[in-house]
């Protein structure tokens, strides 16, 4: 039997933990596989539930498996393509090797090849290959892969789906669309909150740029409870804390402090950071221009995000956190420099409400912008 290869785009990673989890308790090590940065974090959280769950469990067997996490940069080195190969060979056990890859995205030009030929030669070396990857557009499907769609939304409710639905049967071939789950979901959920980066005080073109929506943002999630010990979300009480908050953009000017090596600011953060903590909130930001200059910094921010460690509000470029998921998501529209030439804007206004769907498992909130400001040069 081939290698197992899951499609969907929410609730992806629960599904992986739980083949995980039966791998471990049925006594096989589990080896989970980050090849590119912007996995790190969901590779972390994969391991760390893995772990949780194995602790968790009141009757574990008397040897279960143990969980390695192996972490590359297919992106900047190709050579760590080989050394994966290398590593992953190193700890096939009887004949059979246990991977998990989130995210594994082979459609990908820069990185999708080398995770194509990193499968390639498991599948080829090692008979008992169990491979589950995910994140994966049904158009890029490697050979060596056994597709299994699972097109039943796990997190998301419904009204949260409707957000994505018309757009993906409409505009793209590359997923499948969401089917019933044939359970009843346990209420409509919540209706998504829009806002919008328009009127008198907002600057800039797009939020990430504005002061003005940082603020709006920050006070409707304190209008939601978010670290007030409390939570008006009517069908989730639990408290909410900073922690259940992720705010995603796609847009390249991101970016918190930029400081020298003397510790002093040379770039001032985006104005949406600005604004955010203008109203107290605890922030970390992952943009990409903190992974081109402050990495150290971008490297620690990452793990800690990866388990929810410091109760802060995370913003994000949305290639920095692949497969996180929080209660709360709030989408900020923007406009990547490279990635984006080109692209139409409904095109990329589906990809938004994609990413944004599949990271929330309670509360949506869109912050709109008028059409006129939505031209890419
Ligand atoms: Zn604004």
């Amino acid at each position: 039997m081939k290698p197992v290869l899951l499609l969907l785009f929410c609730g992806k990673t629960v599904v992986l933990v739980l083949q995980g989890v039966r791998w471990l308790l049925q006594g096989h090590d589990v080896q989970v596989v980050s090849t590119i940065y912007s996995t790190r974090a969901a590779s972390r959280m994969v391991a760390g539930q893995l772990g949780m769950a194995l602790s968790a469990d009141p009757t574990p067997p008397p040897t279960p498996g143990s969980i390695v996490l192996h972490q590359y940069d297919f992106v900047n080195r190709e050579a760590d393509v080989q050394q994966a190969v290398t590593d992953l060979l190193a700890r096939v056990k009887d004949g059979q090797l246990h991977v998990l890859l989130d995210e594994a995205l082979f459609g990908s030009n820069v990185y999708g090849p080398r995770n194509t030929t990193l499968v390639a030669r498991l599948a080829e070396s090692v008979p008992g290959l169990h491979l589950w990857a995910a994140g994966v557009l049904h158009t890029d499907i490697p050979p060596s892969l056994q597709p299994e769609p699972l097109t039943v939304p796990l997190r998301c409710a419904p009204s949260v789906l409707r957000e994505v639905q018309p757009a993906v049967g409409r505009l793209t071939a590359r997923i499948h669309n969401y089917s019933d789950s044939g359970v009843p979901a346990p209420g409509d959920g919540l209706r998504v909150i829009r806002l919008s980066h328009h009127g008198n005080a907002h600057r800039g073109r797009w939020p990430v740029e504005c002061q003005q929506c940082g603020k709006e943002v920050a006070a409707e999630l304190l209008r939601l409870g978010v670290g007030s010990g409390g939570s008006s979300l009517p069908n989730s009480p639990t408290p909410l804390s900073y922690r259940d908050v992720v705010i995603i953009t796609r847009s390249s000017e991101l970016q918190d402090d930029i400081e020298d090596d003397a510790g002093r600011v040379t770039s001032r953060a985006s104005g949406v950071v600005r604004g955010l903590r203008d109203e107290g909130l605890p922030v970390c930001v992952l943009g990409e221009q903190d992974y081109r200059h402050n990495r150290a910094r971008w490297e620690r921010d990452v793990d800690d995000v990866a388990v929810a460690a410091t109760d802060r509000v995370t913003v994000t470029h949305l290639d920095c956190v692949h497969g996180l998921e929080r209660r709360v998501v709030v989408m900020l529209p923007g406009r990547h420099k490279e990635t984006d030439e080109g692209r139409s804007d409904e095109a990329i206004d589906v990809d938004d409400r994609l990413y944004a769907v599949s990271r929330c498992s309670t509360q949506l909130i869109m912050v709109d912008v008028p059409r006129r400001k939505c031209v890419v040069s």
